[in-house]
């Protein structure tokens, strides 16, 4: 316990009263990252009650429980077209080739010569973030087309619109793929404006950001296409691996659809070489109610990163930068933040962790190394310093416990811990 309410004599009388008072020497209570089994102890009947009906109706693949959803799902990204597909990483994938971006649809892609397109400076690129989990860049990739980075924004950790500017001087693009890290949507205004003058594609990964808004419009609905992630540890999670693709375009829509199961049309006539993308109908129907709960996921989620915000300013430990204390999370006034992640950047931020880590608090970095500088990227030709402030966000950046469910005696026992290092 952090605040032990202790009982202390008062020079007012005799009376004992109770006052608040940190007690540096209590144990800390442990505080997992994650713990989303208080959710499902409170939807558990509800989730139990659709997965038994889609085993009753035995259809697993696709049919009414997806439809359903996918309705729902675009009906909550403000978007005519939702495709649900296998995971977050499936839907980039398939959102780049429904856009014609790449040679992932061509049959000359599966002739593994061609499957390093890096080499070859016909390939189309896409302009992405290097500050981002790992598919951002793959999907790329994996749809035949080269990932080329420009650095972040430091303040949001988002890909910038100035540094993408820049590189469309020099290099030619298809298309560009802002990350909506941490929940928080990226320049999206920028972006648009970009797109319309360079003639490209705008692809959000938005694998973080389910019910986030940019100037009160909602991601997915904020480009040419978007992919969600509902990958367990998101803030929309199935109960396995799932994804979504949403579009405002009738034949992109049509497109990823037919690509999302082998390129058919019609069954067993294959009109493209496409891929077995699909989401399963049990995951649909567990998305189908979490999804009701999403909203008031995210605004708990905002006002637990708002008590964070308030207890470490309280604390005296902040600072504008990691010189002189804790640097809070920035949002954007121009967007809704759904805090899919509270991220810090902190000093000496790897021996926090090893402090927190031994007293039992979660916590999590994301991500420690930038795509420019991952091994299995060595071909993409970068080189250590290329992206300082990725660079930097790697080194100094430290996620803590947030989830709807967290506890606010909780949050105190991560803020007192953390107040205890830099004591
Ligand atoms: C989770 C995530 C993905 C991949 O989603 P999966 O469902 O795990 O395939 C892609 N991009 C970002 C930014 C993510 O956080």
């Amino acid at each position: 316990m952090v605040q032990a309410r202790v009982k202390a004599p008062t020079r007012e009388g005799n009376k004992m009263v109770s006052m608040l008072q940190t007690d540096t020497n209590t144990t800390l209570q442990p505080v997992p990252m994650l713990d989303f089994s208080r959710e499902y102890a409170e939807i558990r009947e509800e989730v139990l009650a659709a997965i038994t009906a889609v085993c009753d109706s035995q259809r697993f693949i696709l049919g009414p429980a997806v439809e359903s959803f996918e309705t729902a799902a675009a009906h909550a990204c403000g978007v005519p077209y939702a495709i649900g597909c296998s995971s977050g990483t499936d839907a980039l994938w398939l959102a780049l080739a429904a856009l014609h971006i790449g040679s992932s649809s061509l049959p000359s892609h599966l002739n593994p010569s061609n499957l390093s397109p890096v080499q070859n400076p016909s390939t189309q690129a896409v302009i992405t973030t290097p500050f981002s989990f790992f598919a951002t860049a793959s999907s790329i990739l994996r749809a035949g087309a080269q990932p080329i980075f420009a650095d972040i924004d430091p303040n949001t950790f988002n890909l910038s619109p100035h540094t993408t500017a820049e590189l469309l001087q020099s290099h030619p693009a298809a298309g560009i793929m802002p990350v909506h890290l941490y929940g928080q949507c990226a320049d999206m205004t920028a972006f648009k404006t970009l797109a319309i003058t360079h003639n490209l594609k705008l692809i959000e990964d938005a694998a973080q950001a389910f019910g986030a808004t940019w100037q009160g419009v909602p991601a997915g609905a904020l480009s040419d296409a978007a992919a969600f992630s509902f990958y367990p540890t998101k803030n929309l999670a199935a109960f396995g691996d799932a994804g979504l693709l949403t579009t405002q375009n009738p034949e992109t829509a049509d497109r990823a659809r037919m690509l999302r199961a082998h390129g058919m049309k019609v069954r067993y006539f294959h009109e493209e070489v496409g891929w077995n993308a699909r989401i399963d109908s049990i995951q649909a129907a567990i998305l189908q109610i979490k999804l009701r709960h999403v909203d008031a996921g995210n605004q708990r989620r905002r006002e637990l990163a708002a008590l964070y915000d308030q207890r470490f300013t309280a604390a005296n430990l902040t600072g504008p930068t990691t010189a002189d204390g804790i640097v809070l999370p920035y949002t954007d006034p121009r967007g809704t933040h759904v805090f899919h992640q509270y991220v810090i950047r902190a000093p000496r931020r790897d021996e926090l962790r090893a402090y927190l880590t031994a007293h039992s608090i979660g916590t999590e970095i994301y991500y420690p190394l930038p795509l420019h500088q991952q091994k299995a990227l060595a071909n993409l030709g970068y080189n250590p310093g290329d992206f300082p402030h990725a660079e930097r966000a790697a080194a100094e950046v430290l996620a803590l416990p947030i989830y709807p469910h967290l506890r606010e005696d909780e949050l105190d026992t991560v803020v007192e811990a953390i107040r205890r290092f830099y004591a």
